[in-house]
């Protein structure tokens, strides 16, 4: 290596350099020196180790400007992976992607609602390796687990800031005790901002800067700004459920009054569908009932059916993130929302429609540009997919290369 270029075989010059494959899909080393501002002798030594480590393939040629035409790029697929695990009071879904953020792999099983951390975390644990074991994925492969769950959270430290779902979460180090049993490395981050960041990393949305409504038992929000996750001071930003819509309304467990996700949540449908003359009782609902989001689905099942009292309550919590919506393009300025979540999965349409007429009709910026809402294209598996491709990031950033 002593003859090498200068900034080559450095770990951030090499996550520069796959990080613009990545993005390209396929490029020639030319266009890679142009776009990298990295001279061409960097970027031939680069990509000649990247070669050598597997993790880059040649692909034929691409188109001549004149000369011979130039070799194409691309990363290969199958030389790392990530897995991603959301875990919510009532559900967790695990996924395997690929190097390109393709998923290889998925299952989803009940969620840990009532369940102590030292009875969920092996459980989690078995699942991961049953899965990877299924989809036939090498361990050593694999760069680490994105662990996308509720906050507040200390992202850093790997420790949970809540007591959902029950009191013994509550500053409990999921992530370093997940990769004890796991032995692997677990980055933990919030489920909204690991959903908004997938459908970025994934090319699924043009702008570099949007905004994602998530709603799963509860609501969460995050914000992507030039590409990258907007952190705030320690990750807990755009608590989108936790602004107050009624500022006489109830205390909150967060400590706020009147917030949103006491209005439009799945918990705040399934009350007012228990109040609506006879709904719950024909749906079967049970307020007191462990599985939130099962019950929340049945009204917004029959609401997509086109039952007029369900459909009124979805309108109407459709309408509360309207005004969520509403605030996040007004505070930052975006001219996209996406939707994200398993609670917005089975009634897709009506939220879509409702939250888009909304900011539509009261964004402070819409004369300025259109304005849009668009459904995620990972839906119900955002936050766990958000969360494997947050590791792809975090690792392919700074690679080392044994
Ligand atoms: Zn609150």
């Amino acid at each position: 290596m002593a003859t090498s270029p200068i900034g080559a075989g450095r770990p951030k010059t090499r996550g520069i350099v796959l990080n613009l494959i990545r993005a390209a899909r396929t490029i020639s080393r030319i266009e890679l020196a142009t776009r990298s501002g990295l001279t061409p002798a960097t970027i031939t030594q680069v990509v000649r180790e990247l070669m050598e480590h597997g993790l880059v393939v040649e692909v034929g040629r691409g188109a001549s400007t004149g000369g011979k035409p130039p070799t194409l790029l691309q990363l290969n697929p199958l030389a790392r992976y990530a897995v991603g695990v959301l875990v919510e009071r009532n559900t967790c879904v695990i996924v395997v992607v690929d190097l390109t953020g393709r998923q290889v792999a998925r299952t989803a099983f009940p969620g840990t609602a009532l369940m102590p951390p030292d009875q969920a975390l092996p459980l989690l644990a078995s699942r991961v390796n049953a899965l990877l074991g299924t989809a036939g994925v090498d361990r050593d492969r694999v760069l680490g687990v994105g662990l996308a769950t509720y906050g507040p959270q200390d992202r850093r430290a790997g420790v949970l800031l809540t007591h959902a779902p029950t009191a013994e979460w509550f500053e409990y180090p999921i992530a370093p005790r997940l990769s004890a049993v796991l032995g692997l490395p677990v980055l933990l981050d919030n489920d909204a901002a690991a959903a908004a960041f997938g459908e970025h990393w994934l090319g699924a949305v043009e702008p570099r800067t949007y905004g994602c409504l998530y709603m799963a038992s509860g609501i969460g929000g995050g914000v992507v700004v030039d590409g990258e996750v907007y952190r705030g001071r320690s990750s807990n930003g755009v608590a989108i459920g936790h602004i107050t819509v009624d500022p006489d309304g109830r205390a909150c467990d967060c400590g706020n009054y009147g917030c949103l996700e006491l209005y439009a949540g799945p918990h705040a449908v399934i009350e007012y569908a228990m109040a609506a003359d006879g709904l719950g009782q024909r749906l079967g609902l049970d307020p007191a009932g462990v599985d939130v989001m099962g019950q929340f689905r049945r009204v917004a099942t029959a609401a997509s059916a086109g039952d007029p009292a369900a459909k009124r309550l979805i309108e109407r919590s459709a309408r509360h993130l309207g005004t969520a919506a509403v605030t996040m393009t007004s505070l930052f300025d975006l001219d996209l929302i996406v939707l994200a979540g398993p609670s917005f999965a089975v009634a897709a349409a009506i939220y879509q429609s409702v939250i888009e007429a909304e900011v539509q009709r009261r964004t402070f910026s819409r004369r300025a540009h259109p304005m849009r809402v668009v459904t995620s294209v990972s839906g119900s598996d955002a936050a766990a997919v958000g969360g494997a491709v947050l590791v792809l990031q975090s690792e392919l950033a700074c690679l080392e290369l044994g």
